[in-house]
């Protein structure tokens, strides 16, 4: 994974066999505080007309079609959208209709970028012979098998794990250390879970052969990302974006 940098947008890029993937940031954008800057999250207390502007800001930047952006509405559950060519996806540029409650999503049509929007939750993207998938993870999706399911359903051999809320800040109750005991040891930290190994368990127990973890806190690292826990949920969203080439 590398940083990129396009004015003053900055993202992380990561590389998948015939699939890229970037994980945008804070900066870059029109956003006011605590939105500042690049905030891509519409359902947020953010004006509109700034969410927008920073979206077609970071197609822009990446090079993808905005109109051809495929969303959801997110609800930390395991549901997958599997999305075609061609079908009509005004959700990014032109929000108005809510899109369809999920947390996946998957294709097989090159150029056809999928997205989903993140403040610690873990964006994760993997390929496979039959298709790409990007997840939104928080740890209840996590917990209901959403990476088993979209790895089996595509043969995933390789994924990415993108920046989201390390094992130094995530403290947890003990019915979510629970919700992973089948995972094995080695996956807590005194009170706090870490959910980067989780999803790494949990993608080398669906077969994955390459997995890459960013490895960066956004908790901690306040200059480049939003936190829904650190800003006490008053904050943005950044975004987890994946494309066959
Ligand atoms: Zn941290």
């Amino acid at each position: 994974m590398k940083w990129r940098e396009a004015g003053e947008l900055r993202w992380l890029e990561a590389s998948l066999p015939s699939a890229s993937v970037c994980f945008s940031t804070r900066t870059g954008g029109t956003s006011k505080a605590p939105f500042e800057s690049l905030n891509l999250g519409i359902l947020t207390d953010d004006e509109r007309i700034a969410v927008l502007m920073n979206r077609r800001r970071l197609a822009s930047a990446l090079g993808v079609d905005g109109s051809r952006v495929a969303m959801a509405r997110q609800v930390h559950g395991a549901e997958i959208c599997f999305h075609e060519d061609g079908q009509v996806r005004p959700h990014f540029l032109e929000p108005g209709e809510p899109p369809p409650d999920a947390d996946g999503h998957l294709t097989q049509a090159p150029g056809l970028p999928m997205l989903v929007l993140v403040a610690d939750c873990l964006p994760v993207a993997m390929t496979g012979p039959e298709g790409l998938a990007m997840l939104h993870c928080g740890w209840r999706g996590l917990a209901a098998g959403i990476i088993g399911d979209a790895a089996g359903r595509i043969g995933a051999t390789d994924a990415v794990i993108g920046p989201g809320i390390g094992p130094c800040c995530f403290e947890v109750g003990e019915e979510v250390f629970e919700a992973f005991s089948d995972l094995g040891p080695g996956l807590r930290r005194d009170r706090n879970l870490d959910l980067w190994k989780v999803a790494r368990r949990q993608l080398e127990r669906a077969g994955l052969e390459r997995v890459e973890t960013a490895g960066i806190c956004t908790y901690c690292d306040e200059r480049n990302f939003f936190s829904h826990r650190r800003d006490h949920g008053e904050t943005g969203r950044q975004a987890g974006i994946a494309w066959i080439d």
